[in-house]
């Protein structure tokens, strides 16, 4: 029998693993990766514009004609991808410039597909920023967003990206049967190939606030609270997810991310499908703000963040910190 002290000496030495930094390399369980990356942009028409988002710091919203330049820098830095929001120039009640073929999104894809066809072109399809009261469905009279009139609304949009040349969709109104009904409209145009990134498991979250002034999609009247996702429920995440693989989604989705990590741990658990996780526009401008009171080291702060995405079990991470995190990681 040995005492306490010779099985503390025997077995439990685990700083024996952590002495050296080429050890600990050896024995790191997760990994972080540019590829492990998808860098959202918000497009919007016009020419030569540049527009800063306030509460974004290191963000903008971009004009098509801008684009290829900032492809050009994300491929430099290894990030394979991005994800495109649409801003609209006219908004109405059921998001017409959502499903025209020659609208923003559209446009963007087009020329980022010229400019560099190996970069993977992932569209937002949501009406939220298309329509006159913020929602992201129809809005019957009643103050109710209508599931099923929506989707129409949301394959047509899908299409008319897929049309475009976009790799993947990725649904992210929360409406019931959304994935289904792009799967098969995609399906019967012909676009078999074009992927589904499905939003998952959305939860209503406070930490959007950012991206509603990015992508001006914020409610006109009431919240999202009837479609997206209550935060305190972790377990009907996994029925979201399943019903979404069940539909044919390519890629599931957590949104958001940091508050949300025992989500993506049952999520990665429960399907074999890659999961995404958002790391969102208010875990950025948390980072960005208290980074920039000198409170916390933001590459130190960045890099363990984007890592825990890593660790919860997501294999690929939205984050406005991609450029940025490429870089770190090419210096570490
Ligand atoms: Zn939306």
């Amino acid at each position: 029998m040995l005492t306490r002290q010779q099985t503390l000496d025997a077995t439990y030495r685990l700083r024996r693993l952590r002495r050296m930094k080429s050890l600990r390399r050896m024995v790191q369980e997760s990994t972080l990766s540019p590829d492990d990356f998808i860098y959202p942009l918000f497009v919007h028409e016009g020419a030569s514009r540049r527009e800063p988002i306030g509460a974004m710091p290191g963000q903008f919203r971009l004009s098509v004609d801008l684009l290829p330049a900032e492809v050009e820098q994300l491929s430099a830095l290894g990030v394979p991808a991005v994800l495109l929001f649409g801003i609209a120039s006219y908004k109405d009640a059921y998001a017409s410039y959502a499903t025209q073929r020659d609208s923003v999104v559209p446009q963007a894809i087009r020329t980022i597909k010229r400019a560099n066809p190996e970069l993977v072109v992932i569209t937002d399809v949501c009406v939220c920023a298309y329509t006159e009261h913020g929602h992201c469905g129809i809005v019957r009279e009643d103050g109710y967003v209508d599931n099923d009139a929506s989707l129409s609304i949301l394959a047509e949009m899908a299409l008319a990206h897929a049309e475009a040349g976009a790799d993947i969709v990725a649904p992210s109104a929360m409406m019931d049967g959304q994935v289904q009904a792009i799967r098969e409209k995609l399906d019967e145009a012909g676009f078999t190939e074009t992927a589904i990134m499905a939003y998952s498991a959305k939860y209503a979250s406070a930490f959007y606030g950012p991206f509603r002034e990015a992508a001006d999609s914020a409610p006109q009247f009431g919240d999202r609270r009837s479609y997206q996702m209550d935060p305190p429920n972790a377990r009907e995440a996994v029925r979201e997810v399943l019903a979404d693989v069940e539909q044919g989604a390519d890629i599931v989705m957590v949104k958001p991310g940091l508050a949300y990590l025992d989500v993506v741990r049952l999520v990665r658990e429960a399907v074999d499908v890659p999961l995404a996780v958002y790391n969102v526009s208010g875990e950025y401008s948390m980072l960005k703000a208290a980074a920039e009171k000198g409170w916390i080291d933001e590459r130190a702060v960045g890099l363990e963040m984007l890592m825990a995405f890593r660790r919860a079990g997501a294999d690929l991470i939205i984050t406005y910190l991609a450029k940025e995190a490429a870089e770190w990681l090419k210096g570490s």
